[in-house]
């Protein structure tokens, strides 16, 4: 897989996921444009590509999804003319009981996790109809299955399902692909962020053990290397897919 002279935007670069897909991007040659809040964590990720191939060429966008796309993808036009592959994996994560949870949660989730992506693609799409590209969405296992105390976030991922598979069918005349990935259970920092306790999070990895069907916790590489071989040519006929990476936990049902 190469993606040499390609550019790749990708969102979330500042942390877990995100961050080893900008890697995994910028070691197969790709000029990579690392979008997300924190500028110092960024500058990690900036240290790691460059790690992984010397030659890579970076952009750097402190920007908030929410509100900056207009931007982002201005940026990438202005420094590298062009744009090829567009990553939304920027998402966060929060808990709670329908009865507990207030307005405030779903528009958060549903702004940063869903509104942000339709913004993003519209502002993408004519740039990636020039140069044949295509779109890879991070949605979750959350997206195909349900799940207690996660409503707000198996919706907006649900939601993102959808959502890719419908602009896979408005882009698929101007040759666009359109794909996600649904992660299982990865070690980041998306669960003690949305509020779980070191102990909770703790029993989250080893229940990990029973809740996916190869007995593990997936790494961000698996996630990073699904990731990149749905952008590149190799999976030039797949779009519309939402693709389990996840141990075969979208497989299982309780008993
Ligand atoms: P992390 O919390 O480690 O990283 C989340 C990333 O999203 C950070 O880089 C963060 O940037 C960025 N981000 C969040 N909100 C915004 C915003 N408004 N503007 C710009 N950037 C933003 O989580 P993961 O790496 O785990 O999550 C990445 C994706 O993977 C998410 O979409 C998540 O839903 C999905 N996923 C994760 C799973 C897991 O188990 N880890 C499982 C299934 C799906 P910053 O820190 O700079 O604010």
């Amino acid at each position: 897989m190469s993606f040499s002279g390609k550019v790749v935007i990708v969102t979330g670069a500042s942390s877990g996921i995100g961050a080893v897909t900008a890697e995994a991007f910028a070691k197969r040659g790709a000029k990579v444009v690392l979008v997300g809040r924190n500028i110092a964590n960024l500058k990690t990720t900036e240290t790691a590509c460059k790690a992984a191939n010397p030659n890579a060429e970076l952009l750097l966008i402190a920007a908030d999804v929410t509100v900056d796309a207009e931007r982002i993808i201005n940026s990438t036009l202005e420094k590298f003319g062009k744009l090829d592959v567009l990553v939304n994996n920027a998402g966060i994560l929060a808990y709670g009981n329908i009865l507990d949870i207030d307005v405030e949660q779903f528009d958060s989730i549903l702004n940063t996790n869903l509104r942000a992506v339709f913004l993003l693609t519209k502002l993408a799409a004519p740039h990636l109809i020039k140069t044949q590209g295509n779109i890879v969405n991070v949605s979750s296992i959350n997206g195909l299955r349900a799940f207690p105390n996660a409503s707000s976030y198996s919706t907006s991922k649900a939601a993102l399902d959808q959502f890719t598979r419908c602009i896979a069918l408005d882009l698929a005349a101007k040759n666009v692909r359109v794909n996600a990935v649904n992660p299982g259970v990865v070690v980041t920092n998306i669960h003690t962020r949305a509020g779980l306790t070191k102990e909770q999070y703790a029993n989250h990895l080893r229940r990990a053990k029973e809740t996916h069907a190869l007995g593990r916790v997936g790494t961000t590489k698996e996630i990073a290397d699904t990731i990149a071989f749905l952008a590149s040519d190799e999976a030039s006929f797949i779009t519309g897919a939402t693709v389990p990476v996840d141990g075969g936990k979208h497989a299982m049902c309780p008993r």
